[in-house]
């Protein structure tokens, strides 16, 4: 379950799903809110704390404690942009939190400062970002790093691996996420968006790369007929919700249907769904090796 802690935020995407002209005023749960959902979550159930930026809050650590202590054998999954814990204090008392089941997603976008801030609107964004990834995994946070991939940095994206792999040793996973794009992403897609063909490439490249450095890789949210058969292990889909995925009319065809983790319906409407071509036979999924 995805929860939206606050819709501030210190950055301001433009490739955020969400539309921050729109959503900038809008209020956050109260703590007791919030603490009632977290009561209520499932067990066995992955809680995921999102934004906006969920550090934002003054009541963050209270929030992320009681999850903890509500929920000591489920997954608690962060996504943070990372800025706050570029505060030594910050970090360490994150630190101190820090459990098996606890997680903190962080997004980079690029191993140039210019790109990244240029995405995030925000000068000295990735400077910060950097910082706060480097003070949690090395202080044994498990950081998920996450690489949304656009027509802004998906070129450069080998340059991305190389310094990651260089710069953070200690980094739980790595994950290249095919952008869904809703929100600023759609409003800006005539400068972010890039169609899942062209990106592949570069993604299956980068992940044997990484893969070979030690570290583990998730493709999120790729067809399966856009990525060659030997990365399908590796690639998965964080939702199924039929709101926001769709397959193409070619796709009842295709004999990955069930694992495939679909396509945004975003995406559809911005580039259809001529590139996807269903995988027939299982000749034909070898083939794509
Ligand atoms: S043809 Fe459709 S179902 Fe098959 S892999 Fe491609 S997108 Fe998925």
């Amino acid at each position: 379950m995805e929860w939206p802690l606050t819709f501030q935020c210190n950055n301001d995407c433009i490739s955020c799903i969400f539309d921050t002209r729109q959503i900038k005023n809008m209020g956050a749960p109260f703590t007791k809110e919030i603490k009632n959902t977290i009561d209520n979550v499932p067990a066995g159930e992955t809680l995921c704390l999102t934004g906006g930026e969920p550090t934002l809050r003054k009541d963050f650590f209270e929030i992320v404690q009681y999850a903890l202590k509500k929920r000591p054998n489920e997954l608690l999954f962060i996504v943070s942009n990372g800025r706050l814990f570029s505060k030594k204090r910050f970090a360490e008392k994150f630190k101190k939190l820090s459990r098996q089941n606890l997680r903190i997603g962080i997004p980079l976008y690029s191993h140039d400062p210019k790109i990244h801030d240029l995405i995030t609107q925000r000068k000295g964004s990735w400077k910060e970002t950097v910082q706060g990834i480097e003070n949690l995994a090395e202080n044994g946070v498990k950081v998920e790093l996450r690489i949304l991939m656009e027509a802004l940095n998906y070129k450069d994206l080998k340059e991305t691996a190389e310094f990651i792999s260089r710069k953070f040793q200690n980094i739980e996973r790595i994950v290249l996420i095919n952008l869904k794009y809703s929100g600023n992403a759609f409003i800006n897609r005539g400068d972010v968006f890039v169609k899942c063909s062209e990106v592949a490439p570069f993604v299956e490249e980068v992940a044997l790369i990484l893969m070979k450095k030690g570290f583990e890789v998730k493709l999120f949210h790729f067809p399966l007929c856009t990525i060659r058969s030997d990365f399908w292990e590796m690639a998965k889909g964080t939702t199924k919700n039929t709101a926001e995925l769709a397959f193409a009319a070619q796709c009842r065809d295709c004999r990955m249907k069930k694992e495939c983790p679909m396509i945004w319906k975003t995406y559809l409407a911005i580039a259809g769904g001529s590139e996807f071509q269903p995988i027939r036979t299982a000749s034909q999924a070898k083939a794509k090796k």
